[in-house]
């Protein structure tokens, strides 16, 4: 899907969204500048800005001191450019970072905040990842290492039996 330049309403709030045009990439990001103010990415936009060190400066300009209504995060959105329920999905290992996306169209939809605060805990998407498999490993982890007490204490009970065993047999 390539950059729409029809004017979308804003899946959260249903404003219209404005275009703001981005310089230094030549595309147009739709921000929810008169309602929630969040920011839709048709597909593939997003990787231009999710790492710290890519330069928002131009989308942050356009939000700085505004208010925003409250949105229902909650609330199951509609993808304004092909019609389809949006998914809900988190963007931290925290899960406190949760972003909706279109898994029909690939475009994406951060409430106000929402992409700041994922640049800042994740500075790349590297590290992003890293963090994801961290945290996987170590759950995965924590479970192997109660297998192994639990083979521990087992083995334990067993040499205490032996030994019993072995006072009642060689005594
Ligand atoms: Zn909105
Ligand atoms: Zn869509």
């Amino acid at each position: 899907m390539n950059d729409t330049t029809e004017i979308i309403n804003c899946p959260a709030c249903g404003k219209e969204m404005t275009k703001i045009f981005i310089n230094e990439h030549g595309i147009n990001l739709d921000v929810c500048l008169d309602g929630c103010g969040g920011i839709f990415f048709d597909n593939r936009e997003l990787k231009k800005f999710d790492e710290n060190s890519e330069n928002i400066d131009e989308l942050k300009q356009v939000v700085n001191n505004k208010t925003f209504e409250k949105t229902d995060e909650s609330l199951t959105r509609v993808c304004p450019v092909c019609g389809n329920n949006m998914v809900k999905n988190s963007v931290s290992v925290k899960g406190d970072i949760i972003i909706d996306e279109c898994y029909n169209c690939g475009a994406k939809f951060f409430d106000h905040g929402e992409l700041t605060k994922m640049r800042s805990e994740y500075p790349t998407e590297q590290d992003r990842r890293q963090a994801f498999l961290s945290e996987t490993y170590n759950e995965v982890g924590a479970k192997i290492d109660q297998l192994e007490l639990k083979n521990n204490m087992n083995r334990a009970k067993r040499s205490k039996f032996l030994k019993m065993l072995d006072r009642i047999i060689f005594q």
